[in-house]
């Protein structure tokens, strides 16, 4: 079967010198991307999946939503790879068509809880924020949190 693949978008994330912040004036933009519903279903690479688990559990408890589970179709992979990512950043989201299934890959330079909570939550919907302590900051900082705002919007979409 031929098999038709296409980049969607791409979001370059983590620590960049040549990347000026946005001033602090909005709260990060959600698109709804799951039809079939927000719940996903992460696999990875990591020799350590700890930090993973740590990372979905972590948006799970925050949001009170079970957005990260086994049980569905929705894909999210993410995969170690230094050289699908900018040298001035950590990580890279992408949203593949596969099959006519949406897939949300992530490539990151490591495993930094900061970074994989933050590309996770690229692969939910989220864009960047300019929120002092929003974990959707470009920066991906490991003490990055989720608005309220962002907890209501996950919960319209949540299915
Ligand atoms: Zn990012």
């Amino acid at each position: 079967m031929k098999k038709f693949i296409f980049l969607l978008f791409l979001v370059g994330c983590g620590y960049s010198h040549s990347e000026d912040l946005t001033p602090i004036t909005y709260e990060p933009l959600y698109i709804s991307l799951w039809h079939d519903g927000i719940p996903l279903f992460v696999s990875s690479d990591a020799s350590d999946p700890t930090i993973v688990v740590t990372a979905t559990k972590w948006w799970n408890d925050q949001t009170g939503l079970e957005l990260f589970n086994s049980g569905t179709s929705n894909k999210v992979y993410i995969v170690k790879d230094s050289s699908k990512v900018a040298e001035d950043k950590e990580g890279i989201s992408e949203f593949i068509s596969e099959n006519g299934n949406l897939i949300c890959k992530i490539f990151v330079t490591s495993y930094r809880i900061g970074l994989i909570k933050h590309e996770l939550g690229h692969c939910l919907g989220f864009q960047h924020s300019s929120n002092s302590d929003n974990i959707m900051l470009p920066e991906a900082p490991d003490y990055g949190t989720i608005s309220q705002q962002m907890i209501l919007d996950l919960q319209t979409d949540f299915k």
